[in-house]
């Protein structure tokens, strides 16, 4: 290998993790299949493919650049819906590629109508309420103007959805927030519909939502982080073992980013490792330098915190994370050896890297972590031809 890390994506825990979604979510409600950030790292162009095969026929993205990738790969013309930026001068590609985008400021809406009457295509529409997070989304008083300008623009769109997105589902300490944005979103849903304006599906569930907020599925799910096999926080998990008695996890991680140890050595009691003195060896250790540091997208945050996986073992990273390499204390394994398998993120044996593997630490790092990793790392399917095409399309499929 060239590369000093490799990632492979595993299609079975893929199936694994759609089927249990699905099972949650129900089968009258639809899955999109959430890949910005460039599918959390796992490459778009490797995961798109991966989940059409496994029946996957809706994808959103944050912004127009992300949409045109999942369109050049796409091999079943999924559906495609930009949650976010998408430039006034992109709105006529959109509008021609029947991608769909959120509407939640008048500009865009008046900018998508003029781009479909020009080109002769309906713009496909979400509109998006402010229910409470503050960031994009119609406040009510540019609602009833959006709806005054769509009535009179009845030919030149299709109202896909109405949606919104909750301020921090994955935390217990925000459910009066989360319950009241529900609340107000239906309301606002209502008060659509009593304008004789029909959106297609309403949604507003994230991961999080799905799992510990059963009404606020509705008729389709944005799933991001729970279909690559991670939880949005420990809370969540919980959340959901909690109603089974085994207590395992049910998701399978899809990633497995590795590398190799470099080389190995000792370091007598008393010595600092690494640059400076953050980790002082309490005991003769023996210790593996790993070649991949936070230029490879090991966050340098993961110094004197990280876990990593070598013959099984969950071993602890020592000192700063450099630039280019990263120590692990072997100790526990006096046989490690140059070549052993490092795991960064995933499984091997019996033990497994995801949020929880870094302590304390924000559970936001999972998301930052994974959509951080660098695109010139070499990505890989492994894939089970049992599998393809035999899991049923949930919910609506396009004709
Ligand atoms: C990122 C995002 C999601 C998916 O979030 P996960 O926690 O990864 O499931 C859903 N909706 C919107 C608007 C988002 O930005």
């Amino acid at each position: 290998m060239f590369a000093t890390s490799e990632i492979e994506l595993d299609q079975t825990a893929l199936a694994n993790n759609l089927n249990y979604i699905r099972k949650v979510i129900g089968k009258d409600v639809r899955l999109s299949s959430v890949v910005k950030g460039n599918a959390y790292g796992h490459g778009i162009f490797e995961f798109v493919p991966m989940a059409e095969t496994l029946g996957v026929d809706h994808f959103s993205v944050f912004s127009a650049d992300e949409a045109l990738e999942v369109t050049n790969i796409s091999m079943h013309r999924s559906q495609v819906m930009v949650m976010g930026f998408v430039d006034n001068a992109e709105l006529e590609w959109a509008v021609l590629n029947e991608v769909e985008f959120f509407v939640f400021e008048l500009d865009r809406l008046e900018k998508a109508i003029e781009m479909a009457r020009k080109v002769g295509k309906k713009a496909r529409i979400h509109l998006e309420f402010e229910t409470g997070l503050n960031r994009t989304g119609f406040i009510k008083t540019d609602l009833v103007r959006a709806v005054e300008f769509l009535k009179k623009n009845l030919d030149h769109f299709e109202l896909m959805g109405d949606c919104t997105h909750y301020a921090g589902a994955e935390s217990i300490a925000n459910y009066v927030r989360v319950k009241n944005q529900i609340k107000k979103f239906n309301k606002m849903d209502k008060w659509l519909r009593s304008t004789g304006l029909e959106p297609l599906v309403k949604h507003t569930a994230c991961s999080a939502a799905a799992i510990s907020y059963p009404k606020s599925r509705m008729e389709m799910v944005r799933i991001g982080i729970l279909q690559y096999g991670f939880w949005p926080s420990k809370e969540t998990f919980i959340d959901c073992i909690k109603h089974v008695s085994s207590r395992e996890d049910p998701l399978r991680r899809v990633m497995k980013w590795k590398s190799k140890v470099m080389d190995v050595k000792e370091v007598n009691t008393g010595e600092f490792i690494g640059y400076g003195t953050t980790f002082m060896a309490s005991e003769n250790m023996k210790i593996a330098t790993v070649p991949v540091g936070y230029s490879h997208g090991y966050a340098r945050s993961l110094s004197n915190q990280g876990r990593v996986l070598i013959r099984g073992k969950r071993l602890a990273v020592v000192g700063i994370v450099n630039m280019n390499l990263l120590i692990v204390d072997v100790s526990e394994c006096p046989g490690a050896e140059k070549g052993d398998e490092v795991v960064l993120i995933g499984d091997q044996g019996d033990n497994s890297i995801s949020v929880s593997s870094f302590g304390e630490l924000s559970d936001q790092l999972n998301y930052e972590l994974l959509t951080r990793l660098p695109r010139n790392i070499p990505r890989t399917v492994i894939a089970n031809e049992t599998l393809t095409n035999q899991i049923p399309t949930n919910g609506l499929s396009k004709a």
